[in-house]
């Protein structure tokens, strides 16, 4: 049974700085990971889930995403592989994922590039790199798709190439490509520059192109979703049937890789540079509460406790009572309208599409106190209840949106976000996101437009739309008066 790449999914954070887009203040590898991943789950389902495979981790995760990406997507037996990040670590699990030998497995390749500080080492936001920041997720499986061909690097001093033109003209002989079928998308700045100049003198038929300009706009020299990229470049230029490569010019390590483009790969997600992001200033977006150190003093959750529900905190897992028909949520093992204990049946509810039924803002000093880094340094936020199904309401902090934006009747979706830290590693949980993008908008700015991450199209670019009309922002709906959060948990 031939593998191959069968599906591709991105999402960016809704926040940019300067010409990047960039994680928000509750937003890291992880969380970029699973809202990567979410678009692929009935895939995942219906794959993975039934033969079993591997999950492939590339970048910077935290050490707790060995067990938390399992249990994110429900399943907690998938064996998990890392690579480190950058494009020798995403070819590599690329490759691993094309290559099992047991060919009816199914894996997924996650990589995410955040813009800092980092997860396991923080630094002071000035002190960190500006790169970018997204969220990809490939799936690999028995079938037709994308065929991996080989990929290969080569280690160089800095900045001295030289010997890359020769390997990849002898690795593009043993790979098969041909000027007829070939197309090679060449990357890397300064380098890419010399390899184009010097590969007109080997009188080769095969064409070196740079990557499209929309390409990589807005994302930046990210280290690993690049080269994600990249390939989605490739495959745009290719014929049915077509090879094709992507180069990779570094510093001090050059990377091939060569596909064939046997069948259509669902490219879900603003694959294209999306539109503008919202746009803020930086040091709201990597504030104190990107600091794990800052431990809560506050509201104690044990971590089994924490664990224990995570099916409910993180995927809605309600039960479907056999007897009367009721949902129960959060799952107990028990129906709360008869009382049946055996005939449960677990359901996850859907995390899209969910009504807003009440929200309120909670103003500095009246949040619980796990929240207090993050009110210190971002100050107020919205709580909303949200009716995911008949009868069944959740309790979600707004996320993606300055207070007040969110209101009664909006849709939302849920998404896994950071809550706070709690002994020493990162709480998570789900958050309602604006639904409709033109509602989101950063602290301190008037409402531009962001493109949801949520986009099935590749064949067109997001849908943008003026959001903050002078007319619409005057006529705010009255909301209720600010309370304590407390008042609103469930
Ligand atoms: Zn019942």
């Amino acid at each position: 049974v031939a593998r191959a790449l069968l599906a591709a999914s991105i999402a960016r954070p809704a926040w940019q700085v300067g010409p990047y887009r960039i994680e928000g203040p509750d937003e890291d590898p992880f969380t970029l990971a699973v809202a990567a991943i979410d678009p692929l789950e009935e895939d995942l389902r219906r794959g993975l889930g039934k033969t079993g495979g591997a999950i492939h981790l590339v970048g910077s995760f935290p050490t707790e995403a060995d067990w938390a990406i399992g249990e994110a997507l429900d399943l907690p037996d998938e064996e998990i592989r890392r690579y480190p990040a950058g494009p020798g670590g995403w070819w590599s699990a690329i490759a691993a994922a094309v290559d099992e030998p047991d060919s009816e497995r199914w894996d997924v390749v996650v990589a995410a590039d955040v813009a800092g500080p980092g997860v396991i080492a923080p630094v002071p936001p000035s002190a960190a790199p500006l790169f970018g920041a997204a969220g990809v997720a490939v799936l690999a499986g028995p079938g037709s798709g994308l065929a991996m061909l080989g990929h290969a690097a080569r280690g160089h001093p800095p900045h001295r190439d030289t010997g890359v033109r020769a390997l990849l003209t002898a690795w593009l002989d043993r790979t098969g490509l041909t000027a007829e079928t070939a197309e090679i998308v060449v990357a890397g700045g300064e380098g890419a520059e010399r390899l184009k100049r010097s590969w007109g003198t080997t009188g080769s038929a095969i064409r070196l192109e740079a990557p499209r300009p929309e390409t990589l706009r807005q994302l930046g020299p990210a280290p690993t979703v690049a080269s994600a990229l990249l390939l989605w470049d490739l495959v745009g230029r290719l014929r049915e049937g077509g090879l094709g490569a992507v180069v990779e010019i570094g510093r001090d390590r050059s990377t091939f890789a060569a596909v064939r483009w046997d069948a259509p790969v669902r490219w879900i997600g603003p694959w294209i540079a999306p539109s503008e992001g919202v746009p803020t200033e930086r040091e709201r977006l990597v504030p104190a509460t990107a600091r794990l150190d800052a431990v809560s003093q506050g509201a104690y959750v044990p971590h089994a406790r924490y664990v224990e529900n995570l099916p409910s905190r993180w995927r809605l897992v309600a039960e479907r009572c056999g007897r009367c028909g009721r949902i129960s949520f959060p799952a107990r093992g028990r129906c709360r309208a008869c009382g049946e204990t055996e005939r449960l049946a677990r359901e996850a509810l859907p995390r899209t599409g969910a009504r807003v039924e009440a929200v309120t803002t909670v103003s500095a000093g009246a949040q619980p106190t796990e929240f207090d880094p993050q009110v210190d340094a971002q100050g107020s936020y919205d709580v909303a209840i949200v009716e995911v199904a008949p009868g069944v309401r959740v309790t979600a902090q707004v996320a993606d949106a300055r207070p007040g934006r969110v209101r009664i009747g909006d849709r939302v979706h849920l998404a896994l976000r950071r809550l706070y830290a709690m002994e020493g590693e990162w709480r998570y949980g789900l958050k309602a996101l604006p639904s409709d993008a033109a509602t989101t908008a950063g602290p301190g700015v008037s409402g531009r437009p962001a493109p949801s991450s949520e986009g099935r199209s590749t064949a067109r670019r997001p849908t943008t739309r003026r959001s903050s009309s002078p007319a619409r922002s005057g006529s705010r709906r009255a909301r209720p008066r600010t309370t304590r959060a407390g008042a609103l948990r469930t």
